[in-house]
């Protein structure tokens, strides 16, 4: 336990380590998780602004340090993460994938750099910490499933260190949701049926979330079916671009 944390993190802390260990957490949906289990994930946003930025060096060498769930990952820990107290935007992703496992740098592939299109930002600004925090799913990567796919993120990566880390990004003003994994875990019953009703919908989610579709390559065919995306684009630059615009 961190010494600034309070009480009320703390509390949350010790909820989600149980839903962390609730065999049910699967990242399924919310018939799958106690549903008071899942209301306290959600109030980690709500615990903001009530520890120093400066200490936040202590938590990211306990996050790089980890090796909670090591036995399941087939290439070893290697915790990817990006954070300061000042950064305005949040990106909550899944996890990573082969080649930001072999360079340490989030995003670095094909996936980041059309998510940087998307926001219209450099790697310059991108990988500026104190700009952006990069805060995924699963800070590791998870391998690859029988069909060649990634596997999902970890269920324990989220539940055992969001908690801690988000209450050192008092000044988020903004957290893109990317993939559904991020946004069954944020959105939990505000979330649609169906990943693309809920990006559909992304107004439904301001001013504090922006839901996006992975950028993967494998959902080109998804972004040329749904010509509407264009449109959250361009919210999605609108806003981004103020909150990127110099570091504080
Ligand atoms: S995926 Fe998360 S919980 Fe698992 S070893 Fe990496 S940092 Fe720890």
């Amino acid at each position: 336990m961190f010494p600034v944390q309070t009480n009320r993190t703390q509390y949350i802390e010790n909820r989600l380590y149980d839903v962390a260990h609730n065999p049910a957490n699967q990242y399924c949906s919310d018939r799958c998780v106690n549903g008071e289990s899942r209301k306290d994930v959600a109030t980690v946003e709500s615990t903001r602004v009530t520890v120093k930025t400066e200490e936040l060096d202590p938590l990211l060498t306990s996050i790089r340090a980890c090796r909670l769930c090591a036995d399941h990952l087939p290439f070893g820990p290697r915790p990817v993460v990006q954070a300061l107290g000042s950064a305005r935007l949040l990106i909550i992703g899944q996890a990573p994938g082969t080649r930001v496992h072999e360079t340490g740098i989030p995003w670095n592939d094909a996936s980041g750099d059309r998510l940087r299109d998307w926001l219209q930002v450099d790697r310059d600004v991108f990988y500026d910490a104190s700009r952006i925090a990069i805060v995924p799913m699963g800070f590791c990567y998870p391998g690859v499933d029988v069909r060649g796919g990634d596997k999902p993120p970890r269920p324990e990566c989220a539940p055992e260190w969001h908690a801690q880390l988000l209450p050192y990004l008092g000044k988020v003003e903004l957290t893109l949701l990317v993939g559904g994994y991020a946004q069954k875990f944020y959105l939990r019953r505000r979330g649609q049926r169906t990943l693309t009703e809920t990006v559909h919908r992304w107004r439904d989610y301001a001013p504090e979330y922006l839901p996006l579709p992975h950028p993967s390559w494998r959902n080109t065919a998804w972004i040329r079916k749904n010509p509407w995306f264009s449109d959250v684009l361009c919210d999605l630059r609108d806003r981004v671009r103020p909150l990127v615009a110099d570091a504080r």
